[in-house]
């Protein structure tokens, strides 16, 4: 199965994680975390439709203004999602800059606030001098997209503010077993895709005509396998606590592959719950409980860098160990 979206990671883990999505056939990316983006060619940020904030901590937002000046000119919009207090950080940080001479371009921003009893929306646009426009609000959800075939999912963690974690998950396949259909005499045709549309929908009470007779559903049964989509997802700045640990198993479940950090060695245990970030063993503990396919590690404690191989060691020898925690 052909990949339907790339991973890029922009910076070493010892640098600010940022990890830029492109998908195959589609103009648009996504942009997971907003640190130093100075690594991203001016071509590369002009693709980014969707940013994806976990906190607004320096090293996670300090590229925020270098974007907006690379988009200014730019006529499809930027849609912006980040956990509490997002807005407030986009109006600041706007709201440091002069915006007399920008009324005749185009660029908007759309920017939502993920929190646990609501999503606040704004919109923020060059026309307007990037003013903040408040939008109404929209009922909390665990999906924030589930739009054109991927769902994107965002959990709110702590890292003694709330921290949101993503995952980015394709729809499962459905295929159609071509010898299947040769065995039931069936000419293929467009009736395939209502067919297949039909079992997403979990609608059994359909009946298909093929070469002009009439079937019911329960007679179309084994036509069809299903093949689970890709899935990704982004977990970093999370306090060591059980629930924390809970949640991001449930969020990474059968990731293909999971973008996590490292922060501390498992020898700094204490320091890793006094600064609010997981150790290079729970990594691999949560890599390995969630099932997922490989790792990469984007934000490792710069003390560390001396020791890189000791830190990827500790992840991995917790991510193949067997049995349980
Ligand atoms: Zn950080
Ligand atoms: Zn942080």
């Amino acid at each position: 199965m052909k990949s339907t979206f790339f991973f890029k990671q922009i910076n070493s883990p010892f640098h600010d994680p940022v990890v830029m999505v492109r998908f195959r056939r589609e103009k648009k990316a996504f942009l997971f975390d907003l640190g130093d983006i100075s690594g991203l060619s001016v071509r590369q940020a002009l693709k980014i439709t969707h940013v994806f904030v976990t906190h607004m901590h320096v090293d996670h937002f300090i590229g925020f203004d270098r974007l907006v000046r690379c988009l200014l000119n730019r006529a499809a919009p930027l849609h912006v999602f980040g956990p509490e207090g997002i807005l407030k950080a986009v109006q600041n940080s706007l709201g440091g800059f002069t915006w007399n001479l920008v009324r005749d371009y185009p660029f908007r921003m759309e920017v939502c606030e993920i929190r646990a009893d609501v999503h606040l929306r704004a919109g923020f646009y060059a026309t307007e001098g990037f003013s903040r426009i408040d939008h109404a609000p929209s009922p909390a959800s665990e999906k924030v997209i589930s739009t054109g075939g991927i769902t994107l999912s965002a959990c709110i963690f702590d890292h003694g503010i709330p921290v949101l974690g993503f995952s980015l998950a394709e729809d499962s396949h459905i295929n159609i077993d071509g010898a299947a259909l040769e065995r039931k005499g069936l000419v293929p045709g467009p009736w395939l895709a209502a067919y297949k549309t039909a079992l997403r929908e979990g609608r059994s009470e359909r009946v298909f005509t093929v070469g002009g007779r009439q079937y019911p559903m329960e007679n179309l049964s084994g036509l069809a396998f299903v093949t689970k989509g890709q899935k990704m997802a982004y977990i970093t700045d999370i306090s060591p606590t059980d629930e924390n640990l809970r949640a991001a198993v449930e969020l990474a479940e059968g990731a293909d592959m999971l973008f996590i950090e490292a922060y501390f060695l498992d020898e700094d245990i204490e320091r890793a719950r006094a600064r609010n970030h997981l150790t290079a063993k729970l990594s691999g503990r949560i890599a390995r409980l969630a099932g997922v396919g490989d790792i990469a590690l984007i934000h490792i404690s710069p003390k560390y860098a001396a020791v890189h191989e000791q830190v990827v060691g500790e992840v991995f020898k917790e991510f193949t160990a067997k049995g349980n925690p």
